[in-house]
């Protein structure tokens, strides 16, 4: 489930990578497609493992090399202090646009929250502390309603003891 529409996100032709001084290789622009068709936020590895299965001889480090070009190109998001199976872990968004994340504690799985952005806030903490302010990000943590459900019973059992 996509919360926020995809025509927020920017449309990259190949003429404003070309205008960044940046070609539109084939890799770079299927690890681009991967990313921004899914709302999964996922790892390299998982960009990686789909890129190969339509260009067998690219490597991991490409991979990883093409999405970090994206992130400081701003075309792709990278998002930070993921918890949970993927701890530690790049995960990244196609969706360039301000939104607030939920992220599991337990499967490691991110969500899109369709909470509205309140740029109020960065007014009020800019004025609060001195800092200029772009933008900011909230991140919610805690468990997944599948998780709540695997989990559910065996802890319920556990507290009837
Ligand atoms: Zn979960
Ligand atoms: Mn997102």
């Amino acid at each position: 489930m996509r919360i926020i529409p995809k025509n927020s996100v920017r449309v990259l032709d190949p003429e404003t990578l070309r205008r960044r001084g940046l070609r539109l290789t084939e890799p770079r622009r299927l690890i681009l497609e991967l990313v921004r068709g899914t709302d999964l936020h996922p790892t390299a590895e998982w960009v990686y493992r789909r890129v190969r299965r339509r260009l067998s001889r690219v490597s991991l480090g490409t991979v990883y090399r093409n999405l970090r070009l994206l992130v400081d190109e701003g075309i792709v998001k990278e998002l930070p202090g993921t918890v949970g199976r993927h701890a530690g872990k790049a995960r990244f968004d196609g969706n360039t646009s301000v939104h607030h994340h939920f992220t599991c504690s337990n499967c490691g799985g991110i969500h899109d929250l369709a909470e509205p952005v309140d740029p109020s806030l960065d007014r009020r903490m800019a004025a609060r502390t001195g800092f200029s302010i772009a933008h900011h990000r909230i991140e919610f943590y805690g468990r997944c309603p599948v998780c709540q459900a695997r989990q559910g019973p065996r802890r319920r059992a556990r507290k009837r003891r």
